[in-house]
């Protein structure tokens, strides 16, 4: 289902509509002609960082887009593209991602940039619109499996960006990797009445949230799902539905949200990453979402599916 079908789909992710062309991108000349477009589109993460703009009301922040002459004129031409697609106006979209020590060697160096700010803190300031924080969550994505594939899975020769970076090719034995998503299920466990919400010693103090985990190999994600609760809280899950997804750019999960059916409803902890984990009836969340509970107890931000899996229980949508 995709976010914008439901009422409170997260800011990060799964908002880029743009036509990803992935038969045209394996052709280096076909991206090298829409690189010099003119109405082609840049932007730069510098150690995953984006460069940004202020947005016309000051209050608001923007991608920093670069024509291809300020491409040029800023010397990023020698860098990889990433090629993410054409949009609805017909303009190419690109990133180009680099070091900061290769920043510091532009030929105006780093400083103009600045300042450059961590992505996940960008997104939880809610300055920025959801789509163009699509555009770097998926840049973000794809530039962390660059970095971490310059060489062959099979043979240890380096591998060459293809495909407008969406894969690389050993020059030694051919092989070809592709970007991947880890899926990982994260999911709304009710025994009708309430849901089941935990904190883990990593989170924010206070902050409730679904259970989550990756998927195994060779496990249905109905089965990570069951297996997932039983082990992070020793309860049962019988029938287990899909609702929505979100790319989680953290490297590159993909997070697959379900709803579960608790056959048990006694709580145990015991080898858990949970340091604490309750039932809550649909009015407790309602006050923990409106920061008006008892004890302080909040869920996580609005940039998350775990938000939107949360706020759709207390609204009685799920
Ligand atoms: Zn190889």
């Amino acid at each position: 289902m995709p976010f914008e079908t439901l009422p409170h789909y997260p800011t990060i992710g799964a908002m880029l509509h743009v036509d990803r062309k992935s038969a045209e991108r394996a052709d280096q000349k076909w991206v090298e002609a829409q690189c010099n477009r003119p109405e082609a589109r840049f932007f730069v993460l510098i150690n995953l960082k984006p460069i940004l703009a202020s947005g016309a009301n000051r209050s608001t922040t923007e991608i920093r887009w670069f024509n291809p002459a300020e491409r040029a004129d800023l010397g990023l031409g020698e860098y990889d593209v990433l090629f993410l697609g054409i949009d609805g106006q017909d303009r190419p979209h690109f990133s180009i991602a680099m070091s900061e020590n290769d920043a510091k060697q532009l030929p105006r160096g780093v400083e103009q940039f600045e300042p450059l700010v961590e992505f996940r803190s960008l997104a939880m300031q809610g300055i920025m619109a959801a789509e163009e924080l699509s555009f770097i969550a998926t840049a973000r994505s794809l530039a962390t499996w660059h970095q971490t594939h310059r060489c062959c899975g099979r043979c240890g020769a380096h591998t060459k960006p293809r495909d407008g970076g969406w894969r690389r090719k050993c020059w030694a034995c051919d092989q070809s990797a592709f970007p991947r998503s880890d899926p990982a299920v994260i999911m709304l466990i009710t025994d009708g009445e309430r849901c089941l919400l935990g904190h883990e010693e990593r989170f924010l103090e206070n902050v409730m949230s679904v259970l989550a985990g990756f998927v195994e190999p060779g496990e249905a994600i109905e089965d990570a799902v069951r297996r997932e609760v039983m082990e992070e809280a020793g309860i049962e899950v019988g029938k287990v539905s899909y609702l929505a997804s979100q790319p989680w750019p953290f490297p590159h999960s993909l997070m697959i949200g379900c709803v579960g059916e608790a056959l048990t409803t006694e709580i145990k902890l015991e080898d858990s990453e949970l340091v604490h984990a309750l039932w809550a009836d649909r009015a407790e969340v309602g006050r923990m979402l409106a920061s008006e509970h008892e004890d302080g107890l909040r869920v996580p931000a609005n940039i998350s599916i775990s938000h939107m899996l949360i706020r759709s229980f207390a609204e009685g949508l799920a």
